[in-house]
């Protein structure tokens, strides 16, 4: 049997984008091993065809229910799957899941039984908020961004306020395109349901979560947005570590010539 992706160049090229992401993820060394996971809704692109499609896994659970997701299909990277294999086969490194109707429940319709990713929980909790709010956003990416996850094993920037402005002050670009900012998350067990709430609170309010001493937690209309959400967050934190291995603290912009670029810009300062 083919792949899903035969003859469906919408979703293809969907798939194509996400495996492009999952390449630089790798590149920039945020995606060891089996590390990192995301999903996209792909519900845009589902046909006949794919609706009548059986399944070809047991019901699996959410481990919550999410009302918004009736009738959704997500492509979610396989738990144990490597980002640098996903690279350069998206259907070898995960696969498409159907929700049913209990909005509780799903099942795998292609291409393999390749179960998704263990913080699915977490990824399709921000999922439900992404529809209810009418956001049009349809990507969630958790990544391991170096420089991010090494400032938060410090007690000073565990402080989403304090973290953001810090960052913020490090060159233009970040507050123009992460206007929202980073929120904090305290640790937690990795792939517990301990995790979705707190992360679903800070989504709602900044433009990348950071799990402490773990990973970045982003969202965007498509994958490279998600991406790049990160990236230009975690771009700042490059050059405060570089200042630092210079043998000083970056002195940053004043909060003044921040605010400017806020107000010049006319940037949101919510969802
Ligand atoms: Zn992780």
């Amino acid at each position: 049997m083919g792949s899903i992706l035969n003859n469906r160049p919408e979703l293809k090229k969907a798939l194509d984008s996400v495996a492009e992401v999952a390449g630089y993820l790798w590149q920039k060394g945020w995606a060891e091993r089996n590390g990192g996971n995301l999903t996209l809704n792909i519900t845009e692109y589902v046909d006949d065809e794919m609706r009548a499609m059986p399944a070809i896994s047991k019901v699996l659970q959410i481990g919550v229910t999410l009302p918004q997701l009736k009738g959704c299909y997500f492509y979610c990277k396989g738990t144990g799957k490597r980002m640098r294999d996903l690279a350069r086969d998206p259907m070898a490194g995960g696969s498409i899941v159907r929700i049913l109707d209990d909005c509780a429940s799903y099942e795998i319709i292609a291409d393999e039984a390749i179960v998704p990713t263990s913080e699915i929980s977490s990824h399709l909790a921000i999922q439900n908020y992404m529809l209810e709010c009418g956001s049009g956003y349809k990507a969630t990416l958790h990544t391991h961004p170096i420089e991010l996850v090494a400032m938060s094993h410090s007690q000073e920037f565990l402080d989403s306020e304090h973290l953001t402005q810090v960052l913020w002050s490090m060159i233009p670009e970040t507050l123009a395109f992460a206007p929202l900012g980073i929120g904090v998350v305290p640790y937690a067990l990795p792939s517990s349901t301990e995790l979705v709430a707190p992360t679903l609170e800070q989504i709602k309010r900044y433009d990348v979560v950071l799990w402490e001493k773990h990973g970045t937690v982003a969202v965007g209309p498509d994958m490279m947005e998600a991406f790049d959400q990160t990236d230009v967050l975690n771009k700042a934190a490059n050059i405060y570590m570089t200042a630092k291995n210079f043998g000083f603290t970056a002195e940053g912009m004043t909060p003044e010539a921040v605010q400017k670029i806020r107000t010049v810009f006319n940037l949101p300062d919510h969802r």
